[in-house]
């Protein structure tokens, strides 16, 4: 059996998830029939506090609407460097929303300097953008970012009167991580995007929730986008069976991972402190081929680079974890090994 460490994205729906695909009802969705459709997005709402929920085939898209759903052509977001919305979405916003980007660093625990922030608001100028959103991201980067810091965020933007959007891709691991339903944190964000295929693991969907109309244009801005689907009810049933069985069982990933980092960092490798399911571990530069070779023809997959990231999500337990730590250990033993024996040829 082979272990994908690459992300959660690469879970299988299993036979539970599949037969609830199978036995969904539907309906055009486009003509807003779809009945399982309509209560995903109403159980998401509601699981979210929010007004209303719109699905979405992927994250991207309920992102980049969101975004045009707050930002008319000629306004702008402010938003972290790293954040998927800015770096991973093949500059979506600024191709098809015209909208500016003011991209900031973020901080190596993944906030945005609130300082920062509101120094990057435009004063009302006609030499500027027009400022209308800031947009965060939780978790990111596998870490989460607490509700204190989100409310601080949520507080500068009423204050400068701009809009909150929150990329929750994985906001079910941040808030299994801190205990804390998604109700109480996220209350206050404008929009959040909730990503259905990542740790939930189903084969594809996301969903946005928020103001009822922020979420009203975005539903025209599917359209728009080409993301408005027919009988699509039968990924709904998987996002309706994901929120009902796989949310706490994230608690479980998140203990994988912190037994793969143990594992990786006991092989004397630099790790990097886990917060949720994702680990971080350094590779010595000399060693990112060999490994990945090693790993291929043990069948762990992963994206070897100087700077590993890896993905427990609910295809790999925890006899699958150590698995993969003895094929690493098989790895850095035998290149110490002949390491040592360079190192004695040399002496
Ligand atoms: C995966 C991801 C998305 C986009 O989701 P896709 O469904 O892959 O388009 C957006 N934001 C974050 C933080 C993600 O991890």
């Amino acid at each position: 059996m082979r272990i994908d460490l690459r992300s959660d994205t690469v879970t299988q729906p299993d036979a539970a998830m599949r037969a609830a695909m199978a036995k969904a009802e539907v309906g055009d969705d486009v003509f807003g029939d779809d009945p399982t459709v309509n209560r995903l997005q109403e159980i998401a709402a509601e699981r979210f506090g929010m007004q209303a929920g719109l699905f979405f085939p992927s994250g991207t898209q309920s992102n980049l609407a969101a975004l045009m759903s707050h930002c008319q052509r000629g306004e702008e977001v402010i938003v972290g460097q790293d954040a998927h919305t800015y770096h991973y979405e093949a500059g979506g916003m600024a191709v098809l929303g015209s909208i500016q980007p003011q991209p900031l660093n973020n901080r190596p625990d993944g906030t945005l300097d609130l300082a920062e922030v509101e120094a990057a608001i435009k004063p009302d100028d006609a030499h500027f953008a027009i400022t209308k959103l800031i947009a965060i991201e939780n978790t990111i980067g596998g870490k989460v970012l607490s509700r204190g810091y989100m409310a601080d965020v949520i507080a500068l933007a009423r204050r400068r009167n701009l809009s909150v959007h929150l990329d929750g891709a994985r906001i079910f691991n941040a808030s299994v991580k801190l205990g804390m339903p998604v109700k109480e944190l996220c209350a206050g964000f404008d929009t959040v995007s909730v990503c259905l295929s990542k740790g939930l693991g189903t084969p594809a969907g996301t969903v946005l929730v928020g103001k009822q109309e922020l979420i009203d244009r975005a539903r025209r801005i599917r359209k728009m986008l080409g993301g408005t689907m027919r009988q699509v009810g039968i990924l709904a049933a998987a996002g309706i069976h994901a929120l009902e069985h796989n949310v706490e069982r994230l608690a479980e990933d998140h203990a994988n991972a912190e037994r793969l980092a143990k594992g990786l960092a006991a092989l004397g490798l630099k790790v990097d402190p886990v917060q949720t399911n994702m680990v971080f571990v350094a590779i010595p530069k000399e060693s990112t081929a060999g490994l990945k070779e090693h790993l291929e023809k043990n069948g762990v997959v992963a994206l070897v680079s100087p700077k590993l990231r890896l993905v427990t999500h609910l295809d790999v337990d925890a006899a699958a974890i150590d698995r993969a730590v003895a094929i690493f250990r098989a790895f850095f033993a035998s290149a110490t090994a002949s390491g040592q024996r360079r190192a004695q040829s040399v002496s």
